[in-house]
């Protein structure tokens, strides 16, 4: 099973991306905790990647594309994933798109996670209490959701075009458990 999840910051994705992942002993592949990840590293480029994405602004697609790419051949995915954060500019859904047409890769589904701006911002604050993100601030926020609105409203709507009978919405302000089990139900749908 193969998946994209769709979502301004703080709609829940990622959340449900790791439970839906686990259950289904697939991949989740976040451009976030990859990127996160790389923080840890003292090369160029970890200190390059701290100052973008503390400021909330995104990562330019060359490299984002090239970790997923490497990422998307590889053994591990064979069996399926969870897309979270990927794409997220017209850029690289046009080289997802080829990459997919290339290596014969079909979407099996995509989840597109709908919420008010003023939910995302209260969540975004309440997780920034608890997990310390460096990009948590206000600041941040704020340039995250505008980029969102900028560069990835528009891709999930052309896929929402291109790819009908396998796009779903979600009503992401309701809880955790609640959400689960919609998923849940679309995806034993789409693998009967
Ligand atoms: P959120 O969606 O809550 O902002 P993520 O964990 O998905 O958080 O991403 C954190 C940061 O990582 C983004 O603000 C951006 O700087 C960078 N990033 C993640 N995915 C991408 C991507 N596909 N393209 C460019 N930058 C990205």
């Amino acid at each position: 099973m193969k998946m994209i999840f769709f979502g301004p910051p703080g709609s829940g994705k990622g959340t449900q991306a790791k439970l839906i992942a686990k259950k289904l002993n697939i991949l989740h592949l976040s451009t976030g905790d990859i990127l996160r990840d790389k923080l840890d590293d003292s090369d160029k480029l970890s200190k390059q990647l701290k100052k973008i994405m503390s400021s909330g602004n995104l990562v330019s697609d060359k490299i984002i594309n090239q970790i997923i790419s490497n990422k998307l051949i590889s053994k591990v995915c064979s069996t399926g994933y969870i897309l979270d954060g990927y794409p997220r500019t017209i850029s690289q859904s046009e080289y997802l798109l080829s990459f997919m047409k290339n290596n014969n890769i079909i979407i099996d589904l995509i989840f597109d996670f709908k919420i008010d701006f003023k939910i995302v911002k209260e969540r975004i604050i309440h997780r920034s209490l608890k997990e310390k993100r460096s990009d948590d601030n206000l600041d941040s926020i704020k340039t995250r959701i505008d980029n969102y609105s900028k560069e990835t409203y528009p891709v999930s709507q052309f896929f929402s075009n291109n790819f009908s009978q396998n796009y779903f919405t979600i009503d992401a302000s309701q809880e955790v458990s609640h959400i689960q089990k919609e998923l849940m139900k679309i995806i034993k749908k789409g693998e009967n």
